[in-house]
């Protein structure tokens, strides 16, 4: 079952729904997806259908948590000459990090080196057992400054600024994802084709990362766990002006995330606003 939430023209509020291949029907039963992955109720939707061309998707839900690991795939690993470590290296995003699957993302004044890493998202919910597990799926973008994480000791700054973690479009409950363990996972900006691993290469699994922090944290339902990148980064990507590495984003550029089965997102980059020329009554010829 795939779990959304959205919005149509035609209502003034966010909307949950099932989403098929060509429509969504909306749950009418006041049941939003976190309450779903709580309950583990699979029930069909039933409301109204809509097209899909006309509905606009938004964050599934707000995390409480978002915990991500990094240097889980070889390849990027490599790419980026670190060394493997030899238990998961987890991180948090804060829940102010997480923007809909369209964005925008938006590049922070004092950032030069902003990087994508499409990730397959485990998204945490109530198992048929009664414990607290991978309940569903989706896409994220753990967008990253390269330049802060370079200079800062810990990554909450370089991995969780406002609109670092888009993700969606829906959430794939995992009875409909039979093999996490061994999906394509591809970006591309501006139509380039940048990263392209499966999640079969993960060093730390799903089971092995969820044991991991469950061992010392309560986990919820509705928690992400951000399961790490393949090759591909533009920190490690030729400049198209030939002056080395290093394809970092810039305003304007689109980038799209796709995972085999759970659909894909897109989002642009945007600069963000120069709060010294909105504050200055001299720069708006209004006020002249
Ligand atoms: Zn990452």
């Amino acid at each position: 079952m795939r779990l959304a939430r959205l919005r149509h023209p035609d209502h003034d509020f966010p909307l949950y729904a099932q989403v098929h291949d060509d429509r969504v029907v909306t749950l009418v039963d006041q049941s939003t997806v976190i309450g779903r992955l709580q309950s583990g109720d699979r029930s069909r939707a039933v409301g109204q259908t809509l097209a899909l061309e006309d509905v606009e998707f938004l964050a599934p839900h707000q995390p409480g948590a978002i915990y991500a690991v990094g240097r889980n795939y070889p390849s990027h690993i490599a790419e980026l000459g670190n060394e493997t470590p030899r238990s998961p290296l987890i991180f948090m995003k804060p829940p102010t990090s997480v923007v809909g699957p369209n964005g925008p993302v938006v590049r922070p004044a004092i950032v030069e080196q902003l990087d994508y890493e499409v990730e397959l998202a485990v998204v945490l919910g109530r198992m048929p057992d009664g414990t607290i597990g991978p309940a569903g799926f989706a896409v994220a973008n753990d967008l990253t400054a390269r330049d802060l994480q370079a200079g800062d000791a810990h990554w909450t700054r370089a991995k969780g600024a406002d609109t670092f973690c888009p993700f969606g479009p829906w959430v794939t409950t995992a009875e409909d994802v039979p093999d996490p363990g061994a999906l394509r996972l591809r970006s591309w900006v501006n139509g380039e084709l940048r990263q392209d691993g499966s999640t079969a290469d993960m060093i730390f699994g799903i089971d092995t990362l969820i044991e991991h922090l469950a061992a010392t944290i309560s986990l919820q339902p509705g928690d992400l766990l951000l399961t790490g990148t393949p090759s591909g980064v533009g920190h490690a990507t030729e400049r198209p002006d030939g002056a080395g590495r290093g394809a970092h984003l810039k305003p304007g550029d689109v980038i799209r995330l796709e995972i085999e089965g759970l659909g894909a997102i897109e989002h642009a980059v945007v600069a963000a606003a120069d709060p010294a020329a909105a504050d200055d009554p001299a720069e708006d010829p209004a006020d002249g």
